[in-house]
């Protein structure tokens, strides 16, 4: 949980009521503060050693780590619990594709538009990957410099210089380091010329081991906190196992306020293809090793697949685990359509639970179908959660009628109810008057449902 309470931030500000800030009360600011819809900068009078201590309390356990300038900059970390239930996690962990100076340039350009181009689109929000990671096979420093300009040229996301060697980062932050690249990586070995070429360039730099204590000891040495941690990733025997257990320690090390293990995390499960000849496999294991990494704190990931079947389950994951669990993903209340659907149109009832909207919908067009859905506010509810509430009853179903102006939109008077709102049937047809159909259990067979059914 947060660090501080909205009171003890409030003690901590002038009191004064100014509204500089934006907010009617120091109170409110404070309120905003510690759940995250303020920031600390936007009081212009915190001064002292009550700035030091509030700005320590309102950072998170995770601190946050930019990546990138300007718009297409991102933020790994921010993260203040262990379990979602317990608040939210703020920054969706961030999948990079990777593609290296040994690769054939087709390779590449391939490499480049689906890191670019991959979209998936569920629950009304579009699911993407995140930055390219550019990975020096060749271990000269020239050679790498080529490929990374070349790369930058094409592709203006966030990216990653991927070497153990000073001289083949030092090339690569010549080429593209105003762009803030992530600096992979810093070892026990390279510390020194890796972290300061990171702080020259003032950009964010990853610290490799697989000791907590000495990632700890590296990270305290270093003086600077733009840096993500990598703890190895073993893929063999009880190695994987070790490797969680060490994502897990780090975590509640971070949560019980360790700032030097307090940084996110990246993982690399595209080292999986070290160890596998086989495609398929390679990028079945690298994909289920990339959701549990995921599952366990990882805040980046870097994944070599570029196969569909294999990066979609990693977004739908991510979709599900970043969703705040303290509000239920709905959609608008109203009347939409879906296709082209005219006066003798089915009206579809359904409630305003994204992925009951979502999936409603999508079967519809699925179909090419044309159809209007009335959308009843059931805060979030599903259909069955819903009717068990009441938030989904006859009278709110009259009233969206009216509201939403449907009888205008059709002539005929008919709508199509969820089965499981199926006992609400008579009790919808005395309220407005109108025939009532149950539609089937599932909207996947909406399309054979309404063949045998609909008639105007
Ligand atoms: S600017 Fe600072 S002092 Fe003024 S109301 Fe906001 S929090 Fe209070």
């Amino acid at each position: 949980m947060a660090k501080i309470t909205a009171m003890e931030a409030y003690k901590l500000l002038p009191k004064t009521n100014c509204k500089d800030c934006g907010e009617a009360t120091c109170i409110s600011f404070a309120l905003k503060l510690v759940s995250r819809e303020t920031e600390l900068g936007k009081c212009p009078h915190l001064k002292g050693g009550n700035l030091e201590e509030l700005s320590d309390k309102v950072t998170p356990y995770v601190r946050p780590v930019e990546i990138g300038v300007g718009g297409s900059a991102i933020v790994v970390g921010g993260e203040e619990v262990m379990y979602r239930h317990e608040l939210k996690f703020f920054s969706p962990t961030k999948i990079f594709i990777d593609a290296g100076d040994n690769m054939s340039e087709d390779e590449v350009e391939d490499r480049i538009k689906f890191a670019k181009g991959f979209t998936v689109e569920r629950m009304g929000e579009v699911l993407t990957l995140d930055g390219l990671a550019l990975r020096c096979g060749s271990d000269d420093p020239k050679k790498y410099g080529k490929f990374v300009e070349k790369v930058s040229r094409k592709y203006n996301g966030p990216i990653i210089l991927c070497s153990l060697n000073a001289k083949v980062l030092g090339q690569g932050l010549k080429i593209v380091g105003e762009r803030k690249p992530l600096v992979y990586a810093a070892s026990r070995d390279n510390l020194g010329e890796v972290g300061g070429l990171a702080k020259k360039h003032d950009c964010p730099l990853v610290v490799y081991s697989n000791s907590l204590q000495e990632l700890g000891e590296m990270t305290s040495s270093l003086g600077y906190d733009k840096i993500i941690l990598d703890l190895g990733l073993e893929t063999t025997g009880s190695g994987l196992g070790k490797t969680i257990d060490r994502c897990v320690m780090q975590r509640r090390l971070a949560l019980e306020d360790v700032k030097e293990l307090g940084y996110p995390l990246l993982g690399a499960p595209a080292a999986i293809w070290n160890n596998s000849k086989d495609p398929v496999v390679a990028a079945t294991w690298e994909s289920i090793i990339a959701a549990i990494l995921m599952d366990r704190y990882a805040s980046l990931l870097i994944v070599h697949s570029i196969e569909p079947w294999s990066i979609l389950p990693l977004l739908t994951l991510r979709q599900c685990i970043y969703t705040d669990p303290r509000s239920e993903p709905q959609v608008d209340a109203g009347l939409y359509k879906v296709g082209d659907p005219d006066e003798n149109s089915p009206i579809l009832v359904t409630t305003n639970f994204s992925l009951t909207y979502f999936t409603v919908s999508g079967d519809v067009r699925k179909y090419n179908m044309d159809a209007h859905i009335l959308v009843i506010d059931t805060k979030g509810f599903a259909v069955d959660t819903a009717v068990a509430t009441g938030d989904l009853s006859a009278a709110k179903i009259k009233d969206a009628i009216k509201e939403f102006n449907a009888g205008e939109k059709v002539k005929h008077r008919k709508l199509v109810i969820p089965l499981f709102a199926s006992h609400l049937r008579g009790a919808i047809e005395d309220e407005t008057g109108w025939e009532v159909l149950v539609g089937p259990r599932d909207s996947s067979s909406i399309q054979k449902y309404l063949q045998e059914k609909w008639q105007t």
